[in-house]
């Protein structure tokens, strides 16, 4: 048999706590051994063309970032100031979308693209904006990045009409050109446009045409009533698209009542929904109304862990009118999330490792959802920290990443 292209000795495996060795073969996992140390039968046996300690190292699978907009990142100069809520996030940002050009926005999308893939973020499914503003601007740019960071990272797109579709005449025509030119997800936003469920029959009914999953931007407030889920789980099930559907923000189920919040989270179970919560994005807009007893504006992660939901988490945006602030490393988020959600055991550090790389590849509809496992893609990233908790808490930036069994970083 051919001899490996990598051995990587000694280090933690992240999900499991035990010191392993780490074959790497074709771009793939070819085996992983647990046992440490010199003697062990697998460095014995195996021959590699490169071979690493990385006793100091902790593994994990490559790093999934479910949910961002590289085309408006790093817009915070460009201001006028500080956002008051999501409207005028929205408004501020569609102001600027005049200036944009395609060497501007390839710019500022491989500015974060180069950061996510330094942090080791190996795939990554990005909201793609089509409007008759811009119309496939974005669109052309997103495709252009997607080749040039094959090798490096994954790239899905989806298109996402963020200024709604029917009170912009001839969003739905782009969008659909958009699917043609191999969008991976159909977006949506239904609390931007002239009536949420028309909106989300329309996108349900493309992405049932081109064979594509969705990814909605849903109940994105503090407002208990707004419940546009309780649509999407009908339009799931009529569509038969159980396991295909995610949805980012669905903060406004935090603030409904716990029942009721729970009574939503087993439907949602029942039509295999993704949650992707976006903890940056909605802590900072939400609860802005609030004079006292101040909501933290997330979606009931508990509730919905509890339920069998699968919850995974991304950045959404990186220093721009809806986020200020960010660096593109999924495990900042992770931390984030432990503070704000409740998750302080050490169980639920390897759950939070779980939401960015095995439960995300499964939303992400992608391989890879074993994980570190013997042919399973080796997509992977040793972090410089003594076991899970020093990788979550800590988050040192000390990373060697590999893509398809190729070293980048
Ligand atoms: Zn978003």
């Amino acid at each position: 048999m051919k001899q490996l292209d990598w051995l990587l000795r000694d280090c933690l495996n992240a999900a499991t706590g035990e010191r392993v060795q780490i074959g790497i073969r074709d771009g793939k996992i070819a085996f992983m051994e647990a046992g440490a140390g010199e003697g062990s039968t697998v460095s014995a046996s195996h021959k590699a063309d490169n071979e690493l300690d990385a006793s100091e190292y902790t593994a994990m699978p490559g790093l999934i970032e479910t949910h961002i907009h590289l085309d408006k990142a790093f817009l915070t100069e460009r201001m006028p100031g500080e956002a008051a809520d999501l409207k005028e996030a929205i408004s501020m940002t569609a102001e600027l979308k005049s200036g944009y050009s395609p060497e501007d926005i390839l710019s500022r999308s491989r500015k974060l693209l180069d950061r996510a893939s330094r942090f080791g973020v190996t795939r990554m499914r990005t909201q793609v904006e089509i409007d008759p503003v811009l119309r496939l601007m974005s669109w052309h740019s997103a495709v252009e990045l997607k080749k040039e960071y094959e090798g490096k990272l994954d790239l899905q797109l989806v298109a996402f009409p963020q200024e709604g579709i029917f009170w912009q005449p001839g969003t739905a025509q782009l969008l659909e050109e958009a699917a043609r030119e191999g969008a991976d997800a159909i977006g949506g936003v239904p609390y931007n446009d002239r009536d949420s469920l028309e909106h989300l029959e329309y996108v349900f009914r493309l992405a049932e045409s081109f064979g594509l999953p969705v990814d909605l931007h849903l109940d994105f407030s503090d407002d208990p009533e707004q419940l546009a889920i309780l649509d999407v789980i009908s339009l799931t099930k009529k569509y038969g698209l159980q396991g295909r559907v995610a949805v980012g923000h669905l903060t406004s189920l935090g603030s409904a009542e716990l029942d009721t919040a729970k009574r939503i989270a087993a439907e949602m179970a029942e039509a295999d929904i993704h949650v992707f919560t976006l903890p940056a994005t909605d802590l900072y807009l939400n609860g802005r109304q609030d004079t006292c007893r101040i909501r933290r504006g997330l979606t009931p992660v508990r509730a919905l862990l509890d339920a069998g939901v699968n919850v995974c988490f991304g950045s959404n945006n990186v220093r721009n009118a809806f986020t200020p602030f960010g660096t593109g490393d999924p495990l900042d988020i992770a931390l984030l999330l432990a503070q704000t959600a409740h998750m302080g055991s050490a169980r639920e550090a390897r759950l939070l490792a779980d939401m960015c790389t095995t439960n995300a590849a499964r939303a992400l509809g992608s391989r890879g959802t074993k994980g570190l496992f013997p042919g399973e893609p080796a997509d992977l990233v040793l972090v410089k920290a003594d076991g899970i908790l020093d990788v979550i808490y800590d988050r040192p930036r000390e990373r060697l990443v590999w893509k398809s069994g190729e070293r980048i970083y």
